[in-house]
This record gives C-alpha cells, sequence and structure tokens, in this order.
C-alpha cells in the first residue's frame, strides 16, 4: 500500500509512526492510499525546522516574498487539472468544483501577493512637537494550521499564503481524509523557491494536532472544521497563550419572500443545497419559505429539478455529474441515520435519496439529493448540522418569523434573503445575527480582500479569515513614537543623487 508521509524542510519525509490512516476514492469505496498518522515527537520536529527558518524568513524583504507567490500561483495554474483530479479521487465533489475550489484559494494567494502594499502600517507625524508615531506589523512567529476534509486545497490557501507572506513560517495539518492535495500544494511551494522549512507538513490525527496547540513555540493557530473540534482548538491553545481563529459548523438558512423571482429561487437552491453534495460549510441545508404558497411552489418546482439531477462518479463521466459522493461510508451512514430521524420526527419526506446507487459503484458512498418539508425547530434534522445532500422546507407565516428563527439557532455562519423589496432585504441585513448574509446570492462567500467568518458558534476567536483579518490575525503590531534632538543636523544638507 503507497504511504503518504510527511513534507519538511521542503523534502518527502517518511515518518517512523507505525499509526496510518486508510484514504479511500469515495466514489468507488476502494483504498489507494494510506496516510501516516505522525506521532508528538515528529510534531514537534516539525516545529522546530520552522522555528529555525523563522529567522531567516522572516527578514526577507516583503516585495521578495510576494515574488515567491507570484510563482506558486503560476504553477498552481499550470497543474490545475491534476490537483482538481487529486481531489475528486479522495474528497469525490466533481472535477469542475474541485477546479472551482483551486480558484477560490488562489484568489487569496493573489491578495497575499499584495502585501508590500498591506504592510504599509499607520503612519502620523507631529503627534507632539517634533515627535513622529508610526506603526508597523511584524510577523507573530511560528503558525499552525489544521484544516477540515471539504475543501483540502482552498482552507489551507486560506490560511498560509497570507501567514508566510507576512513574514511567519508554517506547520499545516491537513485532514487525515483527503491530504494529497494539500500535500502537493507544499510540492509546489517548494518549487516556486520557498525557503526550506517555512512551509511544512505533519499528517495525523489528535496526537499532532495537540502538540500544535500547546508547544510553546507555536504563536497562532488557525483552525476550521466541526464546532465540538474548533472549540477545545480554541480553549485549549488560548489556554497556551496563543492567538487563535477557529472556524466550525453551520446551519446555513435561505428566507423566501412572497415577492422574490422563483426561477431564481429554484436556480440557486439547487445549486446551494445540494452541490457538493451539501459538504459545504456555506451550503443552504434549510429554505424558510415565507407563506404556504410559496412553500407549495417551490416544492413543486424543486421535485422535477430533483429529478433531473445527474448523480455519479466526479470523474470519468461524459457528460458531468452534479453532485458526487459523500467523503466515507460512515459520513454516508449517519447521514441516512439523520433522514430516519426526519421521517421518526414527523417531517415529510418528499425526495429520498437513501437508496441511492450509481450502477457499477456499488461500493460508493452515495446519497441521493433529499428533500424535507413541514422540518420544525426540535426536530434533529433542523437543529443539528447534517453535511449531507438534505434541504429541509420549514414554513412562516412572517418575515420576523423568520428572522427570530434563524436567530435563536445556535450556528451563525451564512444565510441569505430572497426578495425584490429592497427595504425587506435591507432590514435583514441589519437584523441578523450571521457573519455572512447574501441578497438574491445564494451561497454569500467573501472574496478574497474581504474575511470570511461566522459568528455565534460558528466561531471562535475575535478574527476572521483572509483578507483584512487574516493580515491582523498573522501580524503583531508595534507602535514607536519618535523624538530626535533638534539643531544637530550633520554634514550636507539632503540632495537627489545626480546621474553619472
Ligand atoms: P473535523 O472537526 O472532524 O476535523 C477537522 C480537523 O480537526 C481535521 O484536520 C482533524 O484531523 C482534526 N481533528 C478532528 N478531531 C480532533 C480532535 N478531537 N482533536 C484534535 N483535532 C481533531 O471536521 P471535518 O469533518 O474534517 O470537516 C467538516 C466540518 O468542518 C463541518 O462541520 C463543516 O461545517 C466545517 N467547516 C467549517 C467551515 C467554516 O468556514 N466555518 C469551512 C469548512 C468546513
Amino acid at each position: 500500500m503507497k504511504t503518504l508521509g510527511n513534507f519538511i524542510h521542503n523534502e518527502p519525509k517518511a515518518s517512523e509512526s507505525n499509526r496510518y490512516s486508510p484514504i479511500f476514492n469515495p466514489a468507488t469505496g476502494q483504498q489507494n492510499l494510506q496516510v501516516v498518522l505522525s506521532s508528538a515527537e515528529e510534531t514537534r520536529q516539525a516545529i522546530t525546522i520552522a522555528e529555525e527558518a523563522l529567522k531567516s524568513w522572516s527578514k526577507v524583504t516583503p516585495l521578495n516574498r510576494a515574488r515567491i507567490l507570484f510563482k506558486f500561483k503560476s504553477l498552481v495554474e499550470d497543474h490545475a487539472d491534476e490537483l482538481a483530479e487529486l481531489i475528486t479521487k479522495e474528497h469525490g465533489k466533481v472535477f469542475s468544483d474541485a477546479k472551482g475550489e483551486l480558484t477560490r484559494g488562489l484568489e487569496v494567494v493573489e491578495f497575499a501577493c499584495g502585501i508590500p502594499h498591506l504592510l504599509k502600517g499607520e503612519h502620523s507625524l507631529n503627534v507632539g512637537r517634533g515627535v513622529d508615531s508610526y506603526s508597523k506589523m511584524q510577523p507573530v512567529g511560528v503558525c499552525a494550521g489544521i484544516s477540515p476534509f471539504n475543501f483540502p486545497a482552498m482552507v489551507p490557501m486560506w490560511m498560509f499564503p497570507i501567514a508566510i507572506a507576512c513574514g511567519n513560517t508554517f506547520v499545516m495539518k491537513p485532514s487525515e481524509k483527503d491530504p494529497s492535495a494539500t500535500y502537493r500544494l507544499a510540492e509546489l511551494l517548494a518549487d516556486a523557491g520557498l525557503p526550506p522549512g517555512v512551509f511544512n507538513i505533519i499528517n495525523g490525527d489528535k496526537e499532532a494536532v495537540d502538540v500544535l496547540l500547546t508547544d510553546d513555540r507555536i504563536s497562532a493557530v488557525s483552525f476550521v472544521g466541526s464546532t465540538p473540534v474548533a472549540e477545545y482548538i480554541y480553549k485549549t491553545a488560548s489556554a497556551h497563550g496563543k492567538r487563535v481563529q477557529a472556524l466550525g459548523g453551520a446551519k446555513n438558512h435561505m428566507v423566501i419572500m412572497p415577492d422574490a423571482d422563483p426561477t431564481q429561487v429554484v436556480n440557486s437552491l439547487m445549486g446551494a443545497a445540494y452541490g457538493s453534495a451539501g459538504e459545504r460549510c456555506m451550503a443552504i441545508s434549510v429554505a424558510v419559505c415565507v407563506g404556504d404558497e410559496v412553500a407549495n411552489h417551490l416544492i413543486s418546482q424543486l421535485i422535477k429539478e430533483i429529478d433531473a439531477m445527474r448523480v455519479g462518479p466526479g470523474i470519468g463521466l461524459s457528460e458531468e455529474a452534479h453532485m458526487g459522493p459523500l467523503i466515507s461510508k460512515e459520513h454516508a451512514a449517519k447521514v441516512r441515520s439523520y433522514i430516519d430521524s426526519g421521517v421518526e420526527e414527523g417531517a415529510s419526506l418528499i425526495v429520498d435519496g437513501r437508496q441511492f446507487q450509481y450502477p457499477g459503484h456499488e461500493g460508493g458512498y452515495f446519497v441521493g439529493p433529499t428533500l424535507f418539508d413541514n422540518v420544525k425547530q426540535g426536530m434533529r434534522i433542523y437543529d443539528e448540522e447534517i453535511f449531507g445532500p438534505v434541504l429541509s422546507i420549514v414554513r412562516v407565516n412572517t418575515y420576523e418569523e423568520a428572522v427570530n428563527l434563524i436567530n435563536n439557532h445556535e450556528y451563525g455562519n451564512g444565510t441569505a434573503i430572497f426578495t425584490r423589496d429592497g427595504d425587506s432585504a435591507r432590514q435583514f441585513c441589519e437584523d441578523i445575527q450571521v457573519g455572512m448574509v447574501g441578497v438574491n446570492v445564494p451561497i454569500p462567500v467573501p472574496m478574497a480582500f474581504h474575511s470570511f467568518g461566522g459568528w455565534k458558534r460558528s466561531l471562535f476567536g475575535p478574527l476572521h479569515m483572509h483578507g483584512p483579518d487574516g493580515v491582523r490575525f498573522y501580524t503583531k503590531m508595534k507602535t514607536i513614537t519618535a523624538r530626535w534632538p533638534t539643531g544637530q543636523r550633520a554634514g550636507a544638507e539632503f540632495s537627489m543623487p545626480t546621474m553619472k
């Protein structure tokens, strides 16, 4: 069995650990690879390498750091098909989705290429007589990143491009379910000329993560994953004196007002609910219909659209599927059991994806698109994150009921309102207790030059990912106040250099 090890100091490093985790192709259920689960000691060694590299990397000028990222961006573009295929074969999402993930990740790289501008800091002349003040933004030190399975390239790229552009070094712990794309990015960074030790990959599980959370030499931890783990990461790493941004789970609602454009609603909802098999932290899993008429019409349209959906392997079909399999056998079973619980708790199952199988891929982890009506607070399919292709319709009578429903939910990652009325939309943006809001936009993911993050139990820590918050997170501000003695100007007056 082929084994994926670590990538340390710009080189593959076989692990001394004898613990491994299997990597499956979700479309077939076949295992092609195993990944090492590194020991605590190996993780500490990776930190030592990153700490050593910090001494020189933090002194490289921002312009020269950016030049390496420019080269990296062009290498990722050159290898986009190969990377997308790796993602599809380990995650299961369809090939075009995998390429889309790379594009979104590269946008953060493009943002990070502007680092000389982003690190200009602040300057005030004459804060007192003859006294000037300025703030400089310095690297925080060795940073750690821990990422989830659902975006094996994009989520690491939310973190490391800005961290290293700011002059930090990095130890990345990818998801043990689909680590190959992240590993390949590390190789491409090395090819782009990143000095050894600046970016390192340590593969593993809780044993490796716990070292990253507690070792004194790590200054900052970025995490994306489920809420219970995000909370654990935040509490543990904060207790060990680190700055932490820990993004957690989600339950994203889309409010459909009676005046919304019905065609736009259905088209948006199909992609937002079922794209990537619902394994997106910004997927819409609840459609909140204001009025029975809205709900009845929507359901009749969704049934037709779901019927026309192609579900299948993410790669290799003559016409690409709309949706691939789920990440693992266990996760597919969990999603099916959520559907069972919805039925038991009294929701109306309109479309049932539990029995779906793709011919010739009976070992694949497929669950078909599923639709529930009459879903209510208190049902597990409403209260909990399912992270699968299951859309719930909740019926309410008024806009206020819709807003209260969303604001009472424990998660606050993303939400959207569909309406033609500017006043309702504006009020919604004001009232809603959610970090990312769409107006007639179903998945309002902020661009790289804005910051990404939810509210409530979808984010632990004050700073969001990438954009301006990303730069704040990966830098420490130092403010200098300077006064120089007057009347002692030495030598000749300043003059421009002359051409020879
Ligand atoms: P997960 O929490 O199981 O794992 C995430 C990472 O944490 C992995 O690298 C894993 O190895 C590590 N980990 C798992 N258990 C751990 C433990 N007990 N101690 C230390 N480390 C541990 O998440 P997942 O299943 O890989 O990803 C899906 C989840 O991620 C969903 O809940 C989804 O909403 C969330 N997510 C959130 C965002 C966001 O921006 N808010 C983005 C993507 C995914």
